[in-house]
Formats: structure tokens, sequence, C-alpha cells
């Protein structure tokens, strides 16, 4: 987090591009291997997320929680 994103901003889906209210966005927190210290932070719309996932990979609920976006 760059300390500037407050509730009323708008971040980038990583997956489609568009902008969307970081309220209604997913996070995901991405380190690039086990042993990095620093993470990237990264923004999705959830279905979007979710649809990248392979099937029989358990998610938690709050993944579908806004499923008919
Ligand atoms: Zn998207």
């Amino acid at each position: 987090m760059d300390g500037q994103l407050n509730n009323n901003s708008e971040v980038m889906c990583c997956f489609c591009g568009n902008y969307l209210p970081l309220k209604d966005a997913l996070v995901l927190s991405i380190y690039p291997n086990i042993e990095s210290k620093e993470s990237q932070q990264l923004f999705s719309h959830k279905n979007h997320f979710v649809e990248k996932i392979f099937k029989s990979i358990p998610l938690h609920p709050d993944f579908f929680e806004d499923e008919d976006v």
C-alpha cells in the first residue's frame, strides 16, 4: 500500500485493466518467492480472480459474495 489509498479510491483490476472501487476489490498480496521479504499488492474484481483459479482449488466463501457483478 502506498499510503495514498482510501476507501474512495479506485484501483485497477490486474486481470481486465478496468477500474473498480477499492472497497469492492479483492486484494492480492503476492511474494515473488517463499523467501521474499516484500510483497506486492494487486487488486482485482473478485469474479475475475475466481475465474482464473483452477476449479478444484478450494476458495474462501467470501470470494463468491458478489458473484452477480
Ligand atoms: Zn477485472
